[in-house]
């Protein structure tokens, strides 16, 4: 009996201590699980086979782990994208503390006040010396309203459109800066090509109106009446010179305009442009010359280069008193080069730059007398840069001027 009883108990013994080790390996593995998970390494599960509440347990502890893993790449993903976004971001972010002592920006708002002005620890009033700057960033925030202010910086001639945002809750200034520069210039341009245009109006519509009056009040004899026809004649041609122009401008100003591409001869055209003004120049002695040359087809808008063609020869021939407009083709290093010369009045260096920019002409009253419009230049400029070419101009005063076109050829490739 006391060996059975013994043997058994040692069994039971031997089972136990069995069982504790088994046991004991068990949790020494998920300690060191649950360390590894501490360390948010969630990439590992417990293999281990078991039985009972610890194979329960593995499965908790693995199901777990699957969960966190997958909110970590959640909310890693999220925080990538958007720290990704601040910095791509096209407008300037800085955030602050309440104080306006500034924790982070963007690149781009380093672009706007360079590298060394907008850093961490600085002060945000620190950024402009500006007054209304200041006031705005003191201003004291109210909960969920965005703040805007938009400043002109005089140093570097950006405009700036800044937003301001209060996080109550973690008591934080998000900032937003826009450069509205390119927006502004764009109003300001408008704004003053709609004054030029309805100067250049005014002042035949004004003649117009006066020379009616008079007529219609009768009494005139016929030479009068002839010499008043003739005036209300030339400003009425003179309004139809700057609406035609016009409508050309608007057109080739386009950015998105298509060329009407065909190959064609420059000489053919050229010979056009030489019969269409042949009897002007006769008419005040000018020659005009021309001598075909041999060069390839050239591949562009045929429309288009006549109308480049015909402002630069115009232009030539009313500001030539004497000599001649000569007109050149080449072609030299796969580039077409049109070059329009005269003998005339020239141009003063300091107007060379200016005179492309539309309604701009050096003498106006002689522009307006010879039927300029002042904006042929501006349209030989975009039908070249269409044709995404260059023009070049060389002047001196009571010498001459040379406006050389330098067109690439374009055959090979399509607009
Ligand atoms: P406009 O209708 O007045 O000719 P453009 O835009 O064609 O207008 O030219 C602008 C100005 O440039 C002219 O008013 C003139 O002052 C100057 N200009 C252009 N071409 C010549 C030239 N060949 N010789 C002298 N001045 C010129």
């Amino acid at each position: 009996m006391i060996y059975i009883v013994l043997t058994v108990l040692v069994l039971i013994v031997i089972f136990l201590l069995l069982h504790l080790a088994i046991i004991h390996r068990n949790l020494k593995e998920i300690i060191l699980y649950v360390k590894s998970l501490l360390n948010e390494n969630y990439s590992s599960r417990i293999i281990r086979k078991a039985k009972g509440n610890f194979a329960e347990l593995i499965r908790i502890l693995n199901e777990l782990t699957e969960k966190m893993e997958k909110q970590k790449v959640n909310s890693g993903e999220k925080g990538d994208v958007l720290a990704i976004l601040f910095e791509v971001m096209k407008e300037g972010v800085i955030l602050t503390k309440k104080s306006g002592e500034i924790i982070q920006a963007n690149k781009s708002i380093k672009e706007i006040f360079g590298e060394n002005i907008v850093k961490a620890g600085k002060m945000i009033q620190e950024l402009m010396v500006n007054k209304d700057f200041i006031d705005f960033v003191n201003k004291n925030p109210e909960e969920g309203k965005i703040d805007v202010i938009e400043l002109h910086q005089p140093e570097t001639g950006k405009y700036l459109l800044i937003s301001r945002l209060f996080l109550e809750q973690y008591q934080l200034f998000i900032y937003l800066f826009s450069d509205i520069t390119d927006t502004k210039n764009l109003a300001r341009v408008k704004s003053e090509f709609i004054t030029n245009l309805s100067h250049e109006l005014r002042t035949p519509l004004t003649a117009i109106k006066g020379y009616l009056e008079v007529l219609d009040e009768g009494g005139l004899d016929g030479k009068d009446k002839k010499k008043f026809i003739k005036i209300l004649r030339g400003n009425i041609e003179r309004l139809v010179n700057i609406v035609s122009d016009l409508l050309i401008l608007s057109d080739v100003e386009r950015t998105e305009r298509k060329l009407d591409v065909e190959k064609f001869d420059l000489n053919g055209v050229v010979d056009e442009i030489v019969m269409l003004f042949r009897k002007s120049a006769e008419e005040k002695g000018l020659q005009l010359v021309y001598t075909p040359a041999k060069i390839p087809l050239y591949s562009g808008d045929r429309f288009l280069i006549q109308q480049l063609l015909v402002n630069l020869v115009s232009n030539g021939i009313r500001f030539t008193e004497k000599g001649k407009v000569e007109i050149e083709i080449k072609y030299e290093g796969k580039k077409f080069l049109i070059t329009v010369s005269d003998t005339g009045i020239g141009i003063p260096a300091e107007e060379i730059p200016k005179i492309f920019e539309r309604f701009y002409t050096v003498d106006k009253a002689r522009s307006r007398a010879q039927g300029g419009t002042g904006l042929g230049l501006s349209i030989v400029k975009h039908i070249v840069q269409l044709h995404q070419g260059e023009i070049k101009v060389e002047s001196r005063l009571r010498e001459g001027s040379r406006f050389t076109v330098i067109l690439p050829d374009m055959s090979a490739s399509s607009f």
